[in-house]
């Protein structure tokens, strides 16, 4: 495995603001450019990154996917309450590609199949690098695991080996996987929630998103790849 190379790293963690912070996924050259930190740092308030631990860097990204999932909730409710509710899209695949996360490979399929037992409007199958629209990424981070990308189906999640040595693996896995699904942090939520991720604190090791979060995310996926919230896709 090769360690991730940092292509900035912030200079203290008192100076972090959410657009400022900026490390690429590991790998040296088959990290997404086009998704870096440093290219949207210039633009306040488009950050798509979501962190394990509570960090400035997703508050616009919670903000976002939380305004997502209110925008589905909201007009499933409505074409419920109208009776016109459409019939839902077949599930929808979303690929993903783990070779470039050798040593959380077998994690990150025992990640996906945890999803897959829960929701039944997307699924999550292994691709590969051509036709996938998630990858994962691993290395090490001063801020951690984290997923970066549109929140729904597309982008890279980035796994961090000193934070995997403290905190449960496979539900730090589960948790970023959850980000990409639709996700935002809930960090105050107990462990029994999946998007509370690394807030409970490293004894909390449930890699399962309760049927709340399950139900989330059928919502968000009601209508395919076509989201009804605010999203803009990357890559
Ligand atoms: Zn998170």
């Amino acid at each position: 495995m090769s360690k991730a190379r940092l292509t900035l790293i912030a200079a203290s963690t008192a100076a972090l603001a959410a657009t400022t912070l900026a490390a690429a996924p590991a790998s040296t050259d088959a990290a997404p450019t086009e998704h870096s930190w440093t290219q949207q740092s210039e633009q306040p308030g488009q950050a798509r990154g979501s962190s394990y631990l509570p960090n400035q860097r997703e508050k616009a990204q919670n903000a976002r996917l939380q305004k997502n999932l209110d925008t589905a909730i909201a007009q499933a409710a409505k074409e419920q309450a109208s009776g016109q509710r459409k019939p839902l899209a077949a599930a929808v695949t979303v690929y993903y590609d783990d070779s470039q996360a050798p040593s959380f490979d077998s994690l990150i399929d025992q990640g996906a199949a945890i999803w897959n037992s829960r929701v039944t409007n997307v699924r999550l199958v292994e691709g590969n690098s051509s036709n996938a629209s998630l990858s994962y990424y691993e290395g090490t981070d001063p801020s951690g695991s984290y997923y970066y990308g549109d929140g729904h189906g597309s982008g890279y999640v980035f796994l961090d080996y000193d934070q995997a040595n403290v905190y449960a693996p496979l539900r730090i896995v589960t948790h970023e996987t959850g980000h990409a699904l639709g996700l935002p942090d809930r960090y105050t939520q107990p462990c029994s929630k999946l998007m509370s991720g690394g807030g409970p604190g490293p004894s909390c090791t449930n890699p399962y998103p309760d049927s709340v979060e399950a139900s989330e995310v059928d919502t968000l996926w009601r209508n395919g790849f076509a989201a009804s919230g605010t999203f803009s896709k990357v890559g």
